[in-house]
């Protein structure tokens, strides 16, 4: 099959499924562009790849040279960035096509995609639902079969709730595995990309092409990459896995506590060791990542005012008592600033912007961050008895749209079992485990010791 052909038959069924909102950008003329190209270097007898013709949907957080790179805002609807982030630089020498830039929630933040300035995504399996987020729009890509694979980004759940209520694979690399040049930044600390797919195998061969050390990252890590699709089918030998009480609480569906249920079941019939861990400071996720991550966005965010960054408004003349006192270019910023973001945005830049401030800091920031290494603790304790924990990826399945939109903190709890795997910067990977009894699939979240993705990939492997 010419890549053109494929690629041409993605590119009609984007067109038919174009309510779905998948894609707040797909070029017809550039993809089939590169499929050309792929075609001309296989007839010439030129090396292709290890992705060569395969189209890959890119979140629109990744900057990709010349193309239109939002973050579901307005605030970035005219920037095209000039450089490649590094992970679009790999999925190009590896001969992939960039199928587009997919929707999300504006700057990364939220759980349903329906922060984005373009409207929301809608969820393949049920178009009245949501899609998950902040990365809805690859995870649908993926689910809805307009691209085999996609990449999003994961700063407290962003890649394995929406891969769970999409019934995909969704993988969040250990912090440092792939590196964030050119991935605009949220929260710095957290901020990870990773692959979304139909199996475990297209999810291990995609994180293998993004993940090494770099340069132009400091927070990479240099450590070599293992071949995960050559470990993918190596049994893991003796397998302990934990199950945290925590990971079980009140407000988990109970359709979803059952499948995760019999997923411990699965495993035990395997021969697997299951064995109970505890994981005290989970419950205290939720609130540091609050602070945290807040934190580090209103700092990252700063720089979208108008002047170098961002949308810069036409109108900026007082239109406040007081104004007029203020030096025009300030009333520039704030025109620029209240018009380019979204209500989210501006709630978690306030929320940052006074856990930051002198005199709340110690109580807020640097206590956030006590909590932070307590979780990590509790994550390393656990993993000295056990190789992976086990439990629900999201504690619901696809909720209606609109649902939550007016309740921020119902939202916040959408992330309440992918949260602390950020905070310890430890991988995490969503797999598809059942059905429930409306037909909407439910994910089991799998997670593993820093730099073990091989162990999450292989684990999951008894679902396939
Ligand atoms: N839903 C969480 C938030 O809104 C996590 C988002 C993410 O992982 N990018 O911050």
């Amino acid at each position: 099959i010419r890549s053109e052909d494929l690629v041409r038959q993605y590119l009609d069924r984007a067109e038919s499924l174009k309510r779905l909102n998948v894609f707040v950008h797909l070029d017809p003329e550039r993809v089939l562009d590169q499929a050309r190209a792929i075609d001309a270097k296989r007839r010439a007898g030129e090396p292709v790849g290890a992705l060569a013709g395969v189209p890959v949907a890119i979140k629109d957080v990744l900057c990709v040279t010349n193309e239109p790179t939002t973050c579901g805002s307005r605030m970035l609807k005219s920037f095209r960035p000039p450089y490649d982030a590094t992970v679009i630089t790999k999925l190009k020498d590896a001969g992939a096509i960039l199928f587009g830039k997919t929707n999300m929630d504006e700057f990364a933040m939220g759980s349903s995609t329906e922060n984005s300035a373009y409207g929301p995504t809608l969820n393949p399996w049920d178009e009245e639902r949501i899609p998950g987020g902040s990365s809805g729009g690859s995870a649908a890509a993926v689910a809805a079969d307009l691209a085999p694979v996609s990449l999003g980004s994961d700063t407290g759940g962003s890649i394995r709730q929406p891969a769970a209520v999409c019934g995909i694979v969704g993988l969040k690399p250990t912090y440092g595995r792939v590196s964030r040049y050119g991935l605009i930044a949220f929260a710095s600390s957290l901020d990870q990309i990773g692959p979304f797919a139909h199996d475990l195998a297209d999810a291990a061969l995609l994180l293998k092409v993004i993940s090494g050390h770099d340069d132009r990252d400091a927070t990479s890590v240099d450590q070599a990459v293992p071949d995960y699709t050559a470990t993918l089918d190596k049994p893991p030998g003796s397998l302990r896995i934990g199950v945290a009480r925590e990971f079980f609480g009140e407000g988990l569906d109970p359709e979803v506590e059952a499948a995760v249920r019999e997923a411990i079941r699965i495993y035990e019939k395997a021969g697997a060791i299951i064995e109970e861990v505890s994981l005290p400071n989970s419950k205290y996720g939720v609130p540091a990542y609050y602070i945290v991550a807040p934190a580090e966005c209103s700092s990252n965010l700063a720089r979208y005012d108008g002047t170098i960054f961002g949308h810069r408004a036409e109108d900026w003349s007082p239109k406040y008592p007081g104004e007029e006192n203020l030096h025009p270019l300030v009333r520039m910023m704030m025109a620029s600033r209240s018009e380019g973001f979204g209500p989210e945005v501006k709630r978690r830049i306030m929320l940052g912007t006074f856990a930051l401030s002198a005199g709340y800091a110690d109580q807020y920031y640097n206590q956030a961050l006590k909590v932070r290494r307590l979780i990590r603790n509790d994550f390393d304790e656990a993993f000295k008895k056990v190789d992976v924990i086990l439990g629900p990826t999201s504690p619901s399945p696809a909720f209606k749209l609109g649902e939550r939109t007016a309740d921020p903190l119902a939202m916040y709890l959408s992330d309440i079992y992918t949260i602390t795997a950020n905070l310890a910067g430890i991988p995490g990977l969503s797999v598809p485990c059942g059905l429930t009894k409306s037909n909407l699939p439910i994910g089991l979240q799998l997670l593993a010791p820093a730099f073990a993705e091989e162990n999450l990939l292989r684990t999951a492997r008894v679902f396939e």
